[in-house]
């Protein structure tokens, strides 16, 4: 009997438990459910407690695969601004997040006071790509540009023998140290320089014994149908800095390229960043710059760069005033009667999105994955929102 009572008192206990374990289960569905924001209070919660250094365009995102993106309630937009050319390589790509995990699960931060198996790899595997002695490994793209400024500037003292302080202005003054340039300009609307003009800033910055440091962290990686933009002219710069496409959109991975005579002015304990290197990050932009070579990514955005022009100049000039742009990193400048901002909207409406930079331009970059069906389907939603301006 004792015995019996005792089992039967495990039994309600076990099914106590059990009654806990499925209460709580239902608990937690109905938490998940609340958590489920909708896009009106996923904006609401950003305006009220984010610093609001951006003015987003209102689509709450909660996945991305290749080209396109959903957003909360499940609507399929193209992405055609790529975070800026981060994702180079299309949302999520299968290869780059096995990479990643497989690395976040044996080893992701050493910092650089030791050595990890994944550095010197990945260091060799880009400088033998790119043709530099060194790589300097940073995060964000703003970190790669200082980087590149403060080697500069070191060797402007320590190698040309700028005296102290004196490192400014034109490149005939025999004080600049450096010439830093983006060889397409991203942020100020795709502005391509007059053919020749990356040729002549590397005559000018040879003849001078100036540093020509080359930011391509949103031209770089395949964007404008070469592997990094200067290939178009042929040249190369001493400095080179890489970003975001660097990791296929996955983590925030940075670089510095230079050769020796430049790079060595960098000496232990001059120049530092906790997770610059990290086995993580390196292990991942190995596998981005591999996808980017291997999936024929380059080639892509050279070959539809012609299909992409001519749908973008099917649109009538009284609209679309200008069309520019190289390989898959392209412009148009809406006419000033119609409302850069107003024509967004309608395009996210449509199943597209992007934002205007500097006033009446839009930039148009879809991930170098696309097909070119993808991109005449692109390319007429935003025929159609233009058509759709009454004028
Ligand atoms: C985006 C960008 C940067 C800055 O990169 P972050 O990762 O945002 O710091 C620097 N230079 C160019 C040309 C860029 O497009």
């Amino acid at each position: 009997m004792q015995n019996i009572k005792e089992s039967n008192a495990k039994w309600i206990f076990a099914g106590y438990c059990l009654w806990i374990s499925v209460a709580s289960c239902v608990v937690d569905q109905e938490v998940m459910a609340q958590n489920k924001l909708s896009s009106e209070e996923i904006f609401a919660l950003e305006d009220k407690y984010g610093c609001r250094n951006y003015a987003p365009l209102q689509v709450a995102l909660t996945r991305g695969e290749g080209v396109f993106v959903w957003d909360v309630e499940g609507r399929r937009y193209y992405d055609f601004l790529s975070a800026y050319s981060a994702v180079n390589q299309g949302h999520c790509h299968p290869r780059i997040i096995k990479a990643l995990n497989e690395q976040a699960s044996k080893l992701t931060l050493v910092s650089r006071a030791f050595y990890s198996d994944q550095l010197g790899k990945y260091e060799k595997f880009m400088t033998e790509l790119l043709g530099y002695d060194r790589l300097l490994p940073m995060n964000t793209g703003v970190e790669g540009g200082e980087s590149a400024c403060k080697i500069a500037r070191k060797w402007g003292y320590e190698v040309k023998k700028i005296p102290q302080n004196q490192a400014k202005k034109a490149l005939k003054d025999p004080n600049v140290a450096a010439f830093m340039v983006e060889p397409i300009q991203g942020e100020a609307g795709v502005v391509k320089p007059d053919t020749g003009y990356l040729q002549k800033v590397r005559a000018l910055c040879t003849k001078y014994n100036v540093l020509w440091i080359a930011d391509e962290v949103q031209t770089g990686l395949g964007r404008t149908g070469k592997l990094l933009a200067v290939e178009h002219e042929g040249v190369k710069p001493d400095i080179l800095i890489l970003g975001k496409a660097l990791s296929g959109g996955v983590l925030p991975v940075s670089a510095v390229l230079a050769n020796n005579n430049v790079m060595d002015v960098i000496k232990p304990g001059t120049h530092g960043s906790t997770y610059g290197g990290n086995p993580l990050a390196c292990a991942v932009a190995t596998e981005a710059i591999k996808v980017l070579l291997e999936d024929k990514l380059i080639e892509n955005a050279a070959r539809l760069e012609a299909v992409f022009r001519a749908e973008l100049e099917k649109i009538p000039k009284s609209k679309v005033n200008v069309v520019r742009g190289r390989g898959l990193m392209f412009a148009i400048v809406i006419d000033d009667s119609i409302p850069a901002y107003e024509v967004c909207k309608r395009l996210r409406d449509a199943g597209l999105i992007t934002k205007p930079t500097h006033g009446q331009t839009i930039r148009l970059a879809p991930p170098l994955v696309i097909t070119e069906q993808q991109i005449r389907e692109g390319a007429s939603i935003i025929q159609k929102v233009l058509e759709d301006f009454k004028k």
